[in-house]
């Protein structure tokens, strides 16, 4: 796996125009959201930089990005030829959609025909500095992308979708709203579990997670609702970790369910997944030989289970899961289900058919059955 340089720190504008400053002159592609960008501080540290090298600035696009909107973007762009790298300052969706750019900018493989099974995925050699404006998504230190395909979620990866360099600027985090905070926080949170129990775990991959977890569940509260300079450092360092985690393991089931949650109740990425978490927590703890997915047995996986439950501070997985809800709500998330708009047995039934992501939810130590999905939400 290629190696990544990365640096945390609140005086990272100066390493990112020192990273520019040795690469050969011309054009940047900026692509950030539409007011973090302005509001956070990040316009007023990198512009004036910018202006003397040329640059293209993209931010009028969503969050959850289509393929279309990638093509879109793409449609728009001018010769790459003419540009020397890549910046995306945002969260999880704008770093993913620099990375579909990436992906496809000046390549004969198009969106399109990749998606079609015509063609394989070749990146562009441009450099891309990622630098996240939210702690959750840790999608700065993944080689995945995600992108949405008429309501279906998609997960594109390469080696060369990792970004060159990585900046984690704390202060960035400062001007966030809470309830995003709230959100992107409990995403990096379980995303370090998931990577935890995910069957693809290696020693490399739990000893990031474990401190990503430690890290995230001392910060969350004191990040999101204090805003306290110190607990913003700890989570910012928290989502990078979990990132690197999930890069080696990717996620498990409360992330292959969490994308119908989103899609069709319109309930954001992070507080899906911490709904999820917490049942799931509950759910791998009662793992049997019998449906274990994990080769390492099924006493390996409540081995692990118990391990994040004590990370947790806590002595059982169902006062693992309850202290989980309860950090959810003291951060102002909703958690009950009936409230987020799912009701009818219609609404479970469509959220049960979509939730059966292949790309993830075998990663899930347990196996995962139609009737214990429905179980979640009745
Ligand atoms: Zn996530």
């Amino acid at each position: 796996m290629p190696e990544q340089q990365h640096y945390q720190g609140d005086d990272g504008w100066a390493k990112i125009c020192a990273y520019l400053d040795a690469i050969p002159e011309g054009k940047v592609l900026l692509l950030t959201g539409q007011a973090a960008y302005h509001n956070s501080g990040a316009e007023q540290n990198l512009a004036p930089y910018l202006a003397g090298r040329g640059y293209t600035h993209i931010y009028d696009f969503q969050t959850n990005p289509k393929i279309e909107d990638v093509s879109r973007l793409l449609s728009q762009l001018d010769d790459k030829h003419d540009y020397q790298a890549i910046i995306a300052v945002g969260g999880g969706s704008v770093i993913d959609v620099a990375k579909l750019l990436k992906a496809f900018w000046g390549n004969a493989a198009t969106v399109e025909s990749y998606f079609n099974g015509d063609d394989k995925l070749s990146p562009c050699a441009l450099p891309l500095i990622a630098v996240p404006s939210t702690a959750g998504s840790g999608s700065e230190a993944t080689r995945f992308a995600v992108v949405y395909k008429d309501k279906e979620k998609f997960s594109i990866e390469h080696d060369r979708l990792l970004p060159e360099f990585s900046v984690v600027i704390p202060s960035l985090l400062t001007s966030v709203p809470p309830h995003v905070a709230a959100s992107s926080g409990m995403d990096a949170l379980c995303q370090g579990i998931e990577s935890y129990w995910s069957i693809h775990s290696t020693e490399e991959s739990r000893r990031l997670a474990k401190e990503s977890i430690e890290l995230a569940w001392i910060s969350l509260h004191k990040a999101v609702i204090e805003k306290e300079p110190e607990a913003l450092a700890q989570l910012a360092r928290a989502s990078h970790l979990a990132g690197q985690a999930i890069n080696i393991t990717k996620t498990t089931a409360p992330h292959a369910v969490s994308y119908a949650l989103t899609t069709f109740h319109g309930i954001p990425h992070g507080h899906a997944v911490g709904l999820l978490t917490s049942y799931f927590l509950q759910y791998n703890a009662l793992v049997t030989q019998a449906d274990c997915l994990d080769s390492r047995g099924a006493i390996w996986v409540k081995q692990s289970i118990h391990e994040i439950v004590k990370i947790l501070g806590c002595h059982s997985a169902e006062q693992a899961a309850s202290a989980i809800t309860q950090l959810m709500e003291d951060l102002g998330l909703e958690t009950n289900f009936k409230n987020l708009g799912i009701q009818t047995e219609q609404d479970i039934t469509q959220i049960v058919d979509n939730g059966f992501n292949p790309q993830r939810i075998n990663n899930n130590p347990r196996r995962v059955t139609r009737e214990a999905l429905y179980q979640v939400f009745r």
